[in-house]
């Protein structure tokens, strides 16, 4: 099997050293000793914000990716950068609400019968999170990371080198009943405890605003933190420029198992063969529980399953990033195209595209849109979110091996949340205290 090698470590081990040089390695031990090699298992948005910190640290960094750049869930996701979304998934509620949406065939949670006791188990779970003690936590801890996240998008994407039809409009939330209209004051009055509220927009002046909306909506609410971008190409620009600062890729480059040495990991065995490092993070989206099996770490992460059709712009093209509040699903804009997506489906590992499910965006967009469409369709696409029970993403190290980070766990928020989510990992590694409160996000929780 090839032994692949950074270039430092290729110097140490496959070259005879001069005496005098020798004495020079000596004298640079610890500079050399501070310089990290890092591995990062998962080519998404969270390994690439990984590696461009750690980069910029002064790390080398290779990324193993079983497939390409930014194919899983980071490829097709809705592109919202949504920093208001403070409240958790579970809340007080939620399992109510969704149940009799499901009775109701309304709902945009899809559950496949299943005995698979990880699914039951997490299930079981959320259902115990619904709690408003929990949504006061976990909202504080998502509150701290979003905003982190917001200060560093802002940073990274005003210097215009990552070309992603990157905008700041605000995310507008329709209401197509006038009751669940008024009840959203009470939602915006928490998120105003965060400063992070919406303007409310009265049904005239929302006409006016967006001509794109059916004439019978009810009103609406534009929360101003929200910013949107295009992810495909956010992936493929971003790669270009960490590629440019020596980023080394390895793609269709599944890992096989990891090299334990103690309670570290030298390195890991892939099917291009091995690569040493001094650090691994694992950043493989839904995917992460099952790459960590070998090291019997139990992540509870389930795949949530989504789904967008992407399209050219329609004539009637709305302006602003949509949440269709009655159909759970949001409509998104760009300079250089168009897309439905949403829906959240519990039914394993797999790529499967549910007519049914595609069909559920298409008739939620016609209830709000005049034009809902655009010719042609580019894609119909569906990814995995890696949905942890309490709505809080892991960034920690492992607790059996010192020099393992995850990152994972991202559910709905992944986009939003990789910078913060790379910042704090670049950190870690380098001995260096967060800038916030990651006890939210650590492992011991799930004890
Ligand atoms: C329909 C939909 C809409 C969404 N909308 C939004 C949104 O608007 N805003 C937002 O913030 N988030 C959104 N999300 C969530 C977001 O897409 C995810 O949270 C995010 O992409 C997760 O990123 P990741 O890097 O962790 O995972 P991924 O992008 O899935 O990347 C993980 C990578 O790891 C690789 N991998 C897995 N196993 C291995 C292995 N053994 N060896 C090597 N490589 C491996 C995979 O091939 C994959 O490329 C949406 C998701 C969906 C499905």
């Amino acid at each position: 099997m090839l032994v692949n090698h950074f270039p430092l470590n290729s110097l140490k081990n496959n070259f005879t050293l001069a005496p005098g040089f020798l004495n020079c390695i000596g004298e640079r031990k610890n500079a050399v000793r501070s310089h990290k090699e890092v591995i990062i298992i998962g080519g998404g948005v969270i390994g690439l914000a990984c590696a461009h910190y750690l980069l910029d640290s002064g790390a080398g960094v290779r990324i193993i990716e079983k497939s390409t750049i930014g194919s899983g869930a980071s490829h097709g996701n809705c592109g919202l950068l949504c920093f208001s979304d403070v409240i958790p998934l579970c809340s007080p509620g939620t399992v109510s609400h969704e149940m009799a949406r499901t009775l109701k065939r309304t709902s945009p949670l899809y559950i496949k019968p299943s005995l698979d006791i990880n699914q039951l188990a997490w299930l079981l779970k959320f259902a115990l999170k619904c709690t408003e003690s929990h949504k006061l936590k976990a909202a504080r801890g998502k509150y701290e990371i979003l905003n982190y996240s917001m200060g560093l998008f802002d940073s990274l994407l005003s210097l215009d080198e990552i070309k992603c039809d990157f905008e700041k409009k605000g995310m507008l939330t329709v209401f197509k009943n006038k009751k669940n209209f008024e009840h959203y004051k009470a939602t915006n009055a928490f998120l105003d405890t965060y400063h992070m509220g919406a303007k409310r927009i009265e049904k005239e002046e929302l006409l006016a605003l967006e001509p794109a909306l059916c004439d019978d909506i009810a009103g609406g609410w534009l929360n101003p933190a929200d910013w949107h971008l295009r992810p495909d190409m956010l992936m493929a620009s971003w790669r270009k420029q960490l590629s440019q600062k020596g980023l080394i890729i390895e793609e269709y480059c599944s890992l096989i198992d990891f090299d334990i040495q103690g309670n570290s990991l030298a390195g890991v065995n892939t099917v291009k063969g091995r690569f040493k490092a001094d650090y691994i993070v694992m950043a493989a989206g839904a995917w992460t529980p099952v790459a960590l099996r070998q090291l019997k770490l139990d992540l509870p992460v389930l795949p949530g399953k989504g789904y967008s059709i992407t399209m050219q712009r329609p004539g009637a093209c709305p302006s602003h990033p949509l949440s269709l509040y009655e159909k759970n699903m949001v409509v998104t804009p760009w300079k250089s195209g168009y897309r439905l997506g949403g829906t959240m489906e519990f039914s394993g590992y797999n790529d499967v595209l549910s007519p049914k499910r595609l069909s559920n965006l298409v008739s939620g967009a016609t209830a709000f849109l005049k034009e809902p469409l655009g010719n042609p369709v580019i894609e119909h696409w569906s990814g995995l979110r890696p949905m942890t029970y309490d709505d809080l993403p892991v960034i920690d190290r492992s607790p059996s091996h010192e020099n393992l980070m995850i990152a994972t766990g991202h559910g709905m928020l992944g986009l939003t949340l990789a910078t913060g989510t790379g910042k704090i990992v670049c950190d870690m590694i380098n001995d260096r205290e967060p800038e916030i409160n990651i006890k939210p996000f650590g492992m011991n929780r799930f004890r």
